[in-house]
């Protein structure tokens, strides 16, 4: 039987569920409460410069996951990029993910792997038995002069944290390696969509089942209207905060246009911790096939989320996991209700990790809906 479904938020993981959902004769409502769909992916062309602006900051589609590859690829053509990492760190340029190229820089070697292998480990620490924390994870793996120069400095300005109070699965998301690979990711596929990912995201919505709302914050009390809600908005702002606010970081980004190339990369981290700005992203080597002749440039300071921010990396302390736990058993109380993406369960996914869930969110509904069973 046809069912009214509403979907609070227009990022990936609701457009995908309102596709899946319309696709299957559902009837559709997407809510967002912002003027664009698309979420923190939002792409949009500079007026000025004409370039494909990343507007929330860099994102770089990867996964490794044939399903979900094949199923982007139907929304836009994704063109093959390889997202090549630098780091500055007093004064000079070096290559990340940390490789052969960072550590022979570094120490101003010649080391060929098995060479680069044997000194690494003999420099990381190894009194590190189990590593729990960021600092620990990078001192038993890389040494504390490699964690000084790339990781300390620039995740204390991520986090707004020491290292030591942040969990080693931040820095699990980087490879060390002993070749010259300075892809920052290891997945089986990676690429940019041609027309931007709200290109990719309007097409995914573009469905005669699918009507969509804007500039449209969706209430509590509307749900009573819908057969099911699937919520991609921040869990706690959901329940009202009834339980405390859940940590997120941040973005503010000071934006600049130049004439030519400014720096010659897409992305530029600093390890400097005297910095301020984390990273500097120039938008048009995110699309090397267009040609452009002016640049922008995005120079991006995190900070702590206030009330108004827009949430973008949830902090995940232990004080924040009580809480999710207590909101996660509040939803499971809630009929009707599924909780999905970044903000609705609270967790720092990537794009393809987001689009697997929804697929699967979606899939579960369906399967409800010929069983009978609730969700
Ligand atoms: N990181 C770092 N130095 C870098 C890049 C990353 O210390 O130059 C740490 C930092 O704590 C960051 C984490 O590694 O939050 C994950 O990095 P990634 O590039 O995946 O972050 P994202 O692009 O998602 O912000």
């Amino acid at each position: 039987m046809k069912k009214n479904i509403s979907i609070v938020g227009a990022g990936f993981s609701g457009a995908v569920i309102a596709r899946e959902l319309a696709n299957a004769g559902h009837k559709v409502v997407v809510y967002d409460s912002r003027d664009h769909i698309g979420g923190n992916c939002h792409t949009e062309r500079d007026l000025a410069t004409d370039i494909m602006m990343h507007v929330y900051g860099p994102h770089i589609f990867h996964t490794s996951n044939d399903y979900v590859w094949n199923y982007v690829q139907q929304f836009d053509e994704f063109i093959p990029y390889i997202n090549r990492v630098k780091s500055i760190y007093n004064g000079r340029v070096y290559s990340l993910p940390i490789n052969l190229m960072t550590i022979n820089a570094f120490y101003g070697k010649t080391l060929s792997p098995k060479e680069a292998q044997e000194y690494i480990q003999s420099i990381g620490d190894r009194t590190v038995e189990n590593p729990q924390t960021f600092e620990e994870q990078a001192l038993r793996f890389v040494g504390k002069e490699l964690y000084e120069a790339f990781f300390k400095g620039y995740t204390k300005k991520q986090w707004g944290l020491h290292p030591s109070e942040l969990s080693a699965n931040i820095l699990k998301r980087l490879p060390v390696r002993f070749n010259y690979d300075d892809n920052y990711y290891s997945s089986k596929y990676q690429g940019i969509p041609r027309n931007g990912y709200t290109q990719v995201i309007q097409n995914i919505l573009d469905h005669r089942g699918i009507e969509i709302k804007l500039n449209s914050t969706f209430l509590r009390d509307q749900a009573e209207g819908f057969d099911h809600v699937f919520y991609s908005g921040p869990i706690d702002a959901w329940f009202n905060y009834s339980e405390g606010r859940l940590g997120y970081r941040t973005l503010d980004f000071i934006i600049e246009r130049h004439e030519g190339d400014y720096q010659g990369n897409a992305v530029i981290n600093y390890g400097n911790e005297e910095v301020p700005w984390t990273r500097i992203s120039e938008h048009k080597h995110f699309a090397p096939w267009e040609n452009h002749e002016k640049t922008i440039i995005y120079k991006e300071y995190s900070r702590q989320c206030l009330v108004n921010d827009i949430p973008y990396y949830p902090i995940r302390l232990i004080g924040d996991k009580t809480l999710l736990s207590r909101y996660v058993q509040k939803a499971k109380n809630e009929k009707k209700i599924t909780f999905v993406g970044r903000l609705g369960t609270y967790r720092y996914l990537d794009m393809h990790v987001s689009i697997a869930e929804a697929l699967n969110a979606a899939d579960c509904f369906l399967n409800s809906q010929e069983t009978g069973e609730e969700m």
